[in-house]
């Protein structure tokens, strides 16, 4: 059964891509593709690219939320060239936390993505939790142990009331699906949906659970997105290579609005 009141959400993630010089341009130009208030778009841009895209959005679409793709677990520290949660204030108002890409190449742990959950939430940032097996745990059928366990080790130390009151969003990103082409089947992010909002019950959330936005993310783009959205416990997506493209974040917001205005018009 659909949760009436989820948001639909369309987050960007634009890795290590662009600069201070052309993110700004390209945060307006996919702002003004993308200009529909009953899907809640997020863009995260490199670090370095936050503050010439707030400047842009705040001038053209101020309804687009910017997030950072990471931040650090420490409140601060000596922690060269990290990012600590109080320096993205006035900067991002959402955050990624637990990127498979980070777990790959920064060795993050659940329980140190756990810890910026925590330093993201203290800062009033919106936190986006990824999650997801890797290929070899799909096929040996352990998927969802695997996206348990990611939740467990992240959230177990959480008080559930803060972070439902925070807003926390989770992520189910299969990491075979990542940059490669290939997706999940809708019916298998809806199982894992499900999967996801029963590990939050089972941790204490009770019917918070169900108000918590699962999005799915995995080479989403304009001509795949509506099998993800047709399944009524996908709240939307997380986009990776095709949020850099102007077309492709209209063609998966314009399929985004159908879902937020049908939820919209069933409450
Ligand atoms: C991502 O970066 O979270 C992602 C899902 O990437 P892509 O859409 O390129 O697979």
């Amino acid at each position: 059964m659909i949760h009436r009141m989820r948001d639909v959400i369309v987050a960007a993630n634009w890795k290590m891509h662009t600069t201070p010089a052309d993110a700004g341009e390209l945060a307006v130009t996919i702002a003004s593709r993308t200009r529909e208030s009953a899907v809640t778009r997020v863009i995260c841009p490199p670090y370095v690219a936050l503050a010439t895209v707030r400047d842009a959005l705040a001038n053209s679409d101020p309804d687009v939320g910017i997030g950072a793709q990471n931040v650090h677990h420490e409140a601060a520290g000596a922690y060269t060239g990290e990012i600590s949660a109080a320096m993205l204030a006035g900067l991002a108002t959402w955050v990624i936390v637990g990127h498979s890409e980070r777990r790959r190449d920064a060795g993050e742990t659940d329980e140190r993505i756990g810890l910026k959950l925590g330093r993201a939430t203290e800062a009033g940032l919106r936190a986006i939790l990824c999650v997801g097996e890797r290929a070899e745990e799909r096929d040996a059928g352990a998927a969802e142990k695997v996206v348990e366990a990611q939740l467990r080790g992240a959230l177990a130390a959480h008080d559930p009331a803060i972070l439902s009151r925070a807003g926390l969003v989770v992520a189910y990103e299969p990491v075979w699906a990542i940059g490669t082409g290939r997706t999940a089947l809708g019916s298998d992010a809806a199982l894992m949906a499900d999967a996801i909002r029963r590990t939050l019950v089972q941790l204490g959330w009770g019917s918070a659970a169900e108000d918590v936005p699962v999005l799915y993310g995995g080479s989403v783009t304009a001509g795949n997105i509506a099998e993800f959205l047709a399944e009524p416990t996908i709240d939307g997506a997380l986009v990776g290579g095709a949020s850099l493209k102007p077309d492709e974040m209209a063609g998966i917001v314009a399929r985004a609005s159908l879902t937020a205005r049908a939820r919209l018009a069933a409450s």
